[in-house]
């Protein structure tokens, strides 16, 4: 190693790295460890334009080398986040990131903080028995899976790159490692809060709330009750991103405490997965043996989650428990409303209700109660998710996906058609809304599998077919057609793992 080898990469970012400067304890101060051979895998050139880095210099090797954990970045100021959690409801003291360290704030060419990480750089003090490494399956599903949504339009923690490390994870069997760039609003989760909630160090919880108000929720610190205000803050913006997923028949399968995000953005992406045929109960995690983050208890769970948060911030909303209580208690029993109203809205425009298109509550009603019916008839049906709501403005197209329930489906169409003319809302206005709320190509699990099982064996063109395939969802291309395929008996996908 040269001299220069040793120094850190400048790639004109400019850092300012507000978490570090935060108390002590919050965080260990932790480089990455160097890999062997560092190569790149994915490189997210319009995203490293966002952020003012230069994606030549991110692409060359003093770049690479510094998106693998191997030279420092210039302006880097590296640690590990203490973090706690409930995991499928039982609760863990000490989690952190254990194979994941934030390199520090960056403010975008849009003046907006955006942390960055790498995940799979090596060990630090929260690694317990790991070795706080990352293969390259989890690696790239991150990758591809959160950029999908991000296209997709859903409020999610972004990929930069991937770098393959030259070196092996093992697993159940050896794999190839790898190390993500996540990019991140922040990377506060309420299991952030919880760690010092239950180290009884109220200062912490409030340096902590006040760095996630001061950086990502200002129009909060002039509140009555700041503390309040960010409870509700968090619970809508929870709320509805739930509602969001649960529109594209996406199940996050580890809603942990600590997988879940103050800023409201998706986080973790491990076992996810978006529904192919549609079940309810669908559920595709190995570990969720119990179900507990199925489709359809999304919400109840993210409520759960959010109550964790109200207990963390009881302290702060009033010194006396007897006047922060009630307050927590109405705020958090608000969730309910909150993501009804989300829901509603979303699998209204997903059957051609705009958002807005009726101020009467009994049209409300029948509207959600029209789009339940199609959820029923897709479930009864057994038919796609995605294909079964992109064809609910073309009736031939319905009656071929649905042939099973003919009958059903006429009736099921007259009342929506009714609905509709009674709502004033046109077909071409119908089809407009359903066309921008129900994609075409969504990152479905055997195009996944089958880009992972490629970059296993050295060959990144399904990684870079998927990926470009995924940028605009929502738009027909008859060049893409295979993407938005359903997949065949043999292909399918039913479980997905952590991978970690
Ligand atoms: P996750 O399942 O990704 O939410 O991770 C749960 C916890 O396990 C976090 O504290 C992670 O940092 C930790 N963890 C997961 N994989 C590893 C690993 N390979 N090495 C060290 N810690 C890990
Ligand atoms: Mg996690």
């Amino acid at each position: 190693m040269s001299d220069t080898d040793a120094l850190p990469v400048d790639l004109g970012a400019s850092f300012d790295n507000a978490y570090a400067r935060l108390p002590d304890r919050l965080f260990a101060r932790v480089a990455p460890t160097p890999v062997a051979a560092p190569s790149l895998l994915a490189l997210n050139r319009e995203l490293a334009g966002q952020l003012g880095l230069s994606a030549e210099r991110l692409a060359d090797e003093a770049g690479i080398a510094a998106l693998a954990g191997s030279r420092a970045f210039e302006g880097a100021e590296p640690l590990a986040m203490a973090y706690a959690g409930h995991q499928f409801g039982n609760w863990v003291p000490q989690l952190g990131d254990g194979r994941a360290i934030l390199l520090g704030e960056v403010i975008d060419t849009a003046g907006q903080r955006r942390e960055l990480q790498l995940k799979g750089a090596g060990r630090t003090p929260w690694s317990r028995g790991g070795d706080g490494r990352a293969g390259i399956g989890p690696v790239l599903r991150e990758y591809v899976v959160s950029e999908a949504m991000h296209a997709l339009g859903v409020p999610t923690t972004r990929a930069l790159a991937a770098v393959a490390s030259g070196e092996t994870v093992l697993r159940e069997q050896p794999l190839p490692g790898a190390v993500l760039t996540r990019v991140a609003r922040s990377h506060v989760r309420v299991g952030t809060f919880q760690y010092f909630t239950a180290r009884g160090d109220t200062e912490a919880v409030e340096a902590l709330m006040h760095h996630v108000i001061e950086h990502h929720y200002p129009q909060l610190s002039s509140a009555e009750r700041p503390a309040l205000a960010l409870l509700d803050a968090v619970m809508q913006r929870q709320a509805a991103l739930v509602a969001q997923w649960m529109s594209l028949g996406f199940i996050h399968g580890v809603m942990n405490t600590d997988n879940c995000s103050v800023l409201g953005d998706t986080i973790d992406y491990g076992p996810c997965a978006f529904m192919d045929t549609f079940h309810a109960e669908r559920v595709f995690s190995s570990i969720d043996v119990q179900a507990r983050y199925a489709w359809s208890s999304q919400p109840a769970m993210a409520h759960w989650n959010t109550a964790q948060l109200a207990q963390c911030l009881l302290p702060l909303i009033d010194a006396d428990p007897q006047t922060a209580l009630p307050l927590a208690q109405a705020s958090v029993d608000r969730f309910e409303a909150l993501f009804s109203d989300s829901w509603s809205a979303r699998l209204g425009a997903k059957i051609g209700f705009a958002p807005g298109s009726t101020d009467s509550p009994d049209a409300a009603a029948r509207i959600l109660a029209l789009g339940r019916d199609y959820l029923s008839l897709l479930q009864e049906g057994e038919a796609d998710f995605t294909r079964g709501f992109r064809v609910a403005d073309d009736v031939d197209a319905a009656r071929a996906l649905l042939d099973a329930e003919p009958v059903r489906l006429d009736r099921w169409w007259a009342a929506r058609d009714a609905a509709l003319a009674e709502a004033g809302i046109g077909a071409e206005a119908a089809s407009a809304t359903m066309r921008a709320a129900n994609p075409v190509r969504i990152p479905r699990n055997h195009r996944i599998e089958q880009m992972i099982v490629a970059a296993d064996s050295g060959d990144l063109a399904p990684l870079q077919a998927l990926s470009a395939a995924l940028a605009n969802p929502f738009e027909e291309n008859a060049d893409l057609a295979d993407f938005e395929k359903p997949p065949s008996a043999g292909e399918r996908v039913e479980r997905t793992f952590c991978g970690t």
